[in-house]
């Protein structure tokens, strides 16, 4: 089936009939996380796809990256991507995903659209930390905790393999939220070099920060 709204042309299987209520909570957000990022309308309409095989989907990743068990939603193509519930309850990760779930999930990836909207310079390789700070504070912060950052600067670089990396991210986001200007984060999103040149600075405060926070508890 294909459902067109302003922002999305979504393409699912009827059978999925929880999806409509999804995209509501989608459109009942959007402008939200829009205005963060200083747009006004998405440039062209996302498609949304609810993949109901597993074993594709793992496929579609693999284009980009490497497949690991947690992954049920992405934007590595433009598009946001997302894992049917019934197949998402075929991995151990996600083998209890509600349609609350999903609903967080899918604003987390329309974070990453408008993240690859506003971005005016774009770099090979992006700095993941900082997508995921933005994406795991501005959409489903419900699902994320602060935690004592412990890993090294080199470690959060390695982001797929550093342990509890959304909770690492999203604690850094917290602290970038709370103590820089959005403009200045902003300039972060359009230029990445920029970013990348303050990265030392930035996971230092927020490992300082993280740690003061917690002995405070
Ligand atoms: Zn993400």
């Amino acid at each position: 089936m294909v459902l067109e709204k302003k922002n999305f042309v979504i393409v699912y299987d009827e059978k999925e009939s929880y999806v409509p209520g999804v995209i509501d909570y989608l459109e009942s957000k959007t402008n939200n996380i829009m205005t963060f990022f200083g747009l006004n309308s998405l440039k062209e309409k996302r498609k949304i796809i609810i993949f109901n095989d597993l074993e594709l989907y793992k496929k579609h990743i693999e284009q980009f990256h490497e497949y690991r068990d947690y992954m049920c939603a992405d934007t590595d193509d433009g598009n946001i991507n997302l894992l049917s519930l019934e197949e998402a309850h075929k991995t151990k990760e996600h083998a209890t995903m509600t349609v609350d779930d999903l609903k967080m999930t899918i604003l987390h990836e329309f974070v990453h659209i408008c993240q690859q909207e506003c971005e005016v310079e774009h770099l090979e390789k992006d700095v993941i930390w900082f997508w995921e700070a933005l994406a795991t504070n501005l959409g489903n912060s419900e699902v994320f905790s602060k935690v004592l950052i412990k890993a090294s600067n080199e470690e959060i670089e390695e982001f797929i393999n550093l342990p509890q990396n959304y909770c690492v991210a999203f604690t850094i986001g917290n602290y970038l939220l709370d103590n820089y200007p959005s403009d200045a984060i902003i300039e972060y999103v359009k230029y990445p070099s920029k970013l990348i040149a303050d990265s030392e600075k930035i996971l230092n405060e927020a490992r300082e920060w993280s740690n003061v926070r917690t002995m405070k508890r």
